[in-house]
């Protein structure tokens, strides 16, 4: 696959540590990870009578089947569409094109709609507020290619869910794609998708060339919900995923950022900043005590991502991983799926225990995403 050209710096071989020994043996066979296909999709309940409201004015609006075959038959035409993944890849590649993101650089001003961080690789934007993002690209992607938005949830035990509006905002809006978080604004070409097995749904553009005299093009998204939002995203962080794909849907590069939409974007990238700088400290002694060599700088420069002020413990830190080849990195999630039901199984046990290192896998590799240590016997 052209993804493997991405990432070839990566050493994880050099840092897994060996499955025989017991410890990790025995909790590897201790927790038990369950099944995409067993995890909830809907976790939150509606009060029942909204849901059935909801979901006949749903019906009455539009024919769902209808709005969502056409794209697919369209880009299907030559039968070469791969297949969604079922849960979407969040890797950044740059790819032959070299597909890059750069983003305006607004400030912490209090006034401020829309604002990036560099640091944490995180947008964060009023409600319906127009975020402007350019597109870079080092060639000429082919003729036909497309832009596409898709959002995620960040965390392992949100991933399964799909990113939809809450029902609040859904009812107050009129147009057919009122269930899409991500807008893209000023074209009349944006084409909104739902996939028909997953669920999942994306907004496209074609891509344009950059005008005479410019090196990138702009693409102006909003995002319809604050994070926020009970039903909908309700506080749990999200990743934008915009890839440049070919008209069959072939990705080309794929770029990730996470987003916080919020009243006070401004405040709150300033907030969770201030954060992340005093959790680096912390990371770097801990990195310090390693023999082993230092991961790639893309890695370190992704361990920076943090969660939002507001809803996370300030002792969970999240590392984000680049893993080469599918099969090791679902095998790296169960790793990481497990230890988390373990961390969560020993919460629930004992609150009291003592503090000490879990033995592994986490010596030797803290990238995994982890929540505050606990102990392992
Ligand atoms: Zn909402």
């Amino acid at each position: 696959m052209m993804e493997e050209h991405s990432v070839e710096n990566m050493t994880l071989s050099q840092t897994i540590p060996p499955l025989s020994q017991d410890s990790f043996q025995q909790l590897w066979e201790s927790v038990c990870t369950p099944s995409i296909s067993t995890i909830p999709t809907e976790s939150v309940n509606y009060a029942s009578t909204d849901m059935v409201s909801l979901l006949d004015e749903l019906t009455n609006r539009f024919d769902e089947d209808q709005l969502f075959e056409l794209p697919g038959d369209m880009s299907s035409k030559d039968g070469v569409t791969p297949p969604a993944p079922t849960v979407p890849v969040t890797v950044d590649y740059p790819g032959e094109f070299g597909f890059e993101l750069r983003f305006q650089k607004s400030g912490t001003a209090k006034s401020v709609t829309s604002t990036y961080s560099e640091l944490l690789n995180k947008l964060y934007c009023q409600l319906a507020k127009t975020s402007l993002i350019e597109v870079l690209v080092g060639k000429q992607p082919p003729q036909g290619a497309i832009l596409r938005a898709t959002a995620v949830y960040k965390k392992n035990e949100h991933v399964a869910d799909v990113v939809r509006r809450c029902p609040h905002h859904q009812n107050e809006d009129v147009t057919e794609y009122r269930s899409h978080l991500i807008r893209v604004e000023g074209s009349q070409r944006a084409l909104y998708f739902e996939d028909p097995h997953t669920k999942r749904q994306s907004v496209t553009v074609p891509y344009e060339p950059p005008q005479l005299g410019s090196e990138m093009t702009t693409i102006l998204l909003s995002f319809m919900c604050n994070s926020s939002c009970m039903g909908g995203m309700n506080r749990r962080p999200i990743l934008t995923i915009l890839t440049l794909e070919t008209p069959e849907g072939l990705v080309l590069g794929r770029r990730c950022f996470e987003v916080r939409v919020c009243a006070c974007p401004g405040r709150d990238r300033k907030t969770e900043e201030e954060n992340s700088t005093k959790m680096q400290n912390g990371t770097k002694q801990t990195k310090k005590r390693k023999s082993a060599p230092a991961p790639d700088n893309t890695t370190a420069k992704k361990s920076k991502s943090t969660s939002s002020a507001e809803e996370e413990d300030k002792d969970k830190e999240v590392f984000v991983l680049h893993v080469r080849g599918r099969e090791r990195y679902e095998w790296l999630k169960k790793v990481n799926e497990g230890l988390e039901l373990h961390d969560k199984e020993n919460k629930n046990k004992s609150s009291a225990s003592t503090k000490q290192d879990v033995p592994l896998p986490s010596s030797g590799k803290r990238l995994l995403q982890r929540g505050e240590k606990s102990d392992s016997d």
